[in-house]
């Protein structure tokens, strides 16, 4: 066993934090930083200083944007405005930006209603998400949230909310996503087709 200088081994045990990095990665990782040139590692230090200030989160959709911005998505003229498309959280907008075809708008929800764990839904953002379909000129919402137990039952929840609107469509991904599944699992193609047949509910 080797023994390494204590800031070596510091930032090894830190780099395992990181998912897929076990001690062999952590090892080859940190063993390659120490190559840096100065400059390079004032930079990251830098940055991780700054990492939690420098963001947050969009006001309209929730996603990750600059700090006190909206998110490139919602400021885009090029998006079509009148479509929101409701996820989970962040990770499943991007699943569904990366497969490059849908052209509306996201909301993030931030969770999923589940009476086991104490969430009925008090913690999610579905206000917000009602206040966007009153005061765009929101004519779809198609709900993204996978095939799971609680995704179900979040569907139907805001579903359920939504039908006051008149003139909503209210639809979600059709055939394609495995009941269970979770959609950040779902490949692009898969989710062309969910979106592209989508079924209204
Ligand atoms: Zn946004």
């Amino acid at each position: 066993m080797i023994n390494y200088p204590d800031s070596v081994e510091k930032l090894m045990k830190i780099l395992k934090n990181l998912p897929g990095v076990g001690k062999r990665g952590a090892e080859r990782y940190a063993l390659s930083m120490l190559k840096w040139d100065e400059d390079k590692l004032i930079e990251l230090g830098e940055l991780l200083q700054n990492l939690n200030s420098e963001i947050g989160y969009c006001p309209e959709c929730g996603a990750l944007s600059n700090a006190n911005e909206r998110c490139a998505i919602c400021s885009s003229t090029a998006r079509d405005k009148t479509i929101l498309c409701v996820v989970e959280d962040f990770s499943q907008l991007c699943t569904i930006e990366n497969s490059d075809v849908y052209r509306g708008l996201y909301h993030i929800l931030g969770g999923k209603i589940s009476p086991l764990d104490d969430e009925f839904g008090e913690n999610l953002r579905i206000a917000e998400l009602l206040e966007r379909v009153k005061n765009y000129e929101v004519r779809e919402v198609i709900i993204a949230l996978g095939a799971d137990v609680e995704a179900r039952a979040s569907a139907i929840y805001i579903a359920d909310l939504l039908k006051d609107f008149p003139n909503l469509k209210i639809t979600q991904l059709s055939q394609g996503i495995p009941a269970g599944a979770n959609l950040i699992y779902a490949d692009g193609a898969t989710i062309n087709l969910a979106l592209k047949n989508r079924i209204e509910v």
